[in-house]
């Protein structure tokens, strides 16, 4: 066990680390304290350098789905190791880890591997623009997809709870042509947007599910002008069930991101979608996107040995936890007398206090993100965020309940 204390750690990092960490949210900023520097981790624990053990509910915020230091990844990353850490060059994994994604995801077809979700996020944007040939994209306040420029624009996760009401270093130029509609609710579209990204659970706002409709009707909005939809799945994929929230919702976007999940916990993300609209990614066409770490034996290593484990059993026991996590919560914090909401859907879940829900209109006019508007936009997304439904039953803990109203397959079937 290392001789430094949290306080220690935390005092020597703020001098070399801006805030003392390598991710704003790790911070402690918006809860207050000293964040807990990590010894050790193994299955649902953490060990911090004073020896303390946590019951770790952050795993990562997604990545760990199988908890810390899985025998299966951990294996499968020492050997992977032994044989070189990068070589510049293809790899067998890689083809198996695009094979094994795609034969999972109905209509993803090709992808790339990347190294975060924020280079899975940019890099489908730029697929989209390339691809259409137009420049406008929307998103939805409070959805989070990294922190390229022109995606940070009112975003949920830590540009929220770091309560910022906008980012510095980012030129008007960059967020002219991004345009924010309120999450839920379809905006009016027109020819001029490329691409229309959208969180298919808003998992940086809380939990918020899509309200009933919601993605049909996003894609059908989408056909009727010719934009692609993209599901940003950096959260959902491979978490809410093999298929992700494409197959949960039945709906299929034209462009998907991912990450999280699929690294095992090692650095990875991809994007793709069809081979037609994938046929506009370099070398094949004419939208340049490149890594020198880009599905790295390490992280192919970890993310196939997650994927192999992630059966329907899996998921099925996945989403048992959760509901009795989240059935406790309800019952200890509704014994307490504090109101509390704990929105599920599959594993995915938070609890927040309930707030009101924000009043808006039903055709939201979009409006591009400028100087002028990018704090009120932001500022929107901190205060009435995390966003959520009235605090109905559905919304309030009960079996996860996919709210489109299109079929939807069945959650996987516990065997
Ligand atoms: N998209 C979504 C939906 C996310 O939740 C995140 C990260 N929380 C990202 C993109 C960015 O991923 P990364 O942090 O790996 O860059």
């Amino acid at each position: 066990m290392p001789d430094s204390t949290n306080a220690d750690l935390f005092e020597r990092a703020k001098l070399v680390m801006p805030g003392g960490v390598n991710s704003p949210v790790r911070s402690f900023r918006s809860v207050g304290g000293t964040p807990y520097f990590v010894d050790k981790a193994e299955g649902p624990y953490v060990w911090d350098v004073q020896g303390q053990r946590y019951i770790d509910y952050v795993l990562s915020y997604g990545p760990c789905i199988l908890g810390h230091a899985n025998p299966t990844i951990v294996d499968a990353v020492s050997v992977a190791a032994g044989n070189g850490t990068s070589y510049g060059a293809p790899t067998e994994r890689e083809v198996l880890m695009a094979e094994e994604m795609c034969s999972r995801v109905h209509g993803l077809e090709m992808l790339r591997l990347v190294s975060s979700g924020t280079e899975a996020a940019m890099s489908a944007i730029r697929l989209a623009r390339g691809a259409t040939g137009r420049d406008k994209i929307v998103k939805f306040a409070g959805n989070y997809h990294g922190h390229s420029d022109n995606l940070l624009a009112a975003g949920g996760s830590g540009v929220a709870n770091q309560g910022l009401s906008g980012c510095d270093g980012v030129p008007d130029g960059a967020v002219a042509d991004t345009i924010v509609a309120p999450y839920n609710e379809v905006p009016e579209l027109d020819e001029s947007i490329a691409v229309v990204a959208v969180e298919p659970v808003a998992a940086n706002m809380g939990v918020v599910p899509p309200a009933p409709g919601f993605l049909a009707a996003l894609r059908a909005a989408c056909d009727e002008v010719g934009a692609m939809l993209l599901f940003d799945e950096v959260i959902t994929g491979f978490r809410l069930g093999r298929g992700g929230a494409s197959e949960w919702f039945d709906v299929q976007p034209d462009v998907w991101c991912f990450g999280k999940v699929i690294g095992g916990g090692l650095p990875v993300g991809a994007y793709g979608g069809s081979r037609e609209v994938m046929a506009s990614i370099a070398p094949l066409g004419g939208v340049y996107q490149g890594g020198t770490l880009s599905g790295n034996p390490l992280a192919t290593a970890a993310g196939l040995a997650m994927l192999d484990q992630l059966t329907d059993d899996a998921y099925a026991k996945l989403e048992a936890t959760a509901t009795r996590l989240a059935t406790g919560l309800e019952t200890v914090f509704g014994d307490a007398g504090i109101p509390v909401i704990v929105p599920r859907v599959a594993s995915l879940m938070a609890s927040s206090s309930p707030t009101p829900r924000p009043r808006i209109s039903t055709k939201p006019k979009l409006r591009p993100t400028t100087a002028s508007t990018r704090s009120s936009s932001m500022a929107c997304s901190t205060e009435v965020s995390p966003w959520h439904p009235a605090p109905t039953k559905q919304s309030s803990c009960q079996p996860c309940t996919p709210t489109n109203s299109s079929p939807k397959p069945s959650p996987p079937p516990p065997r």
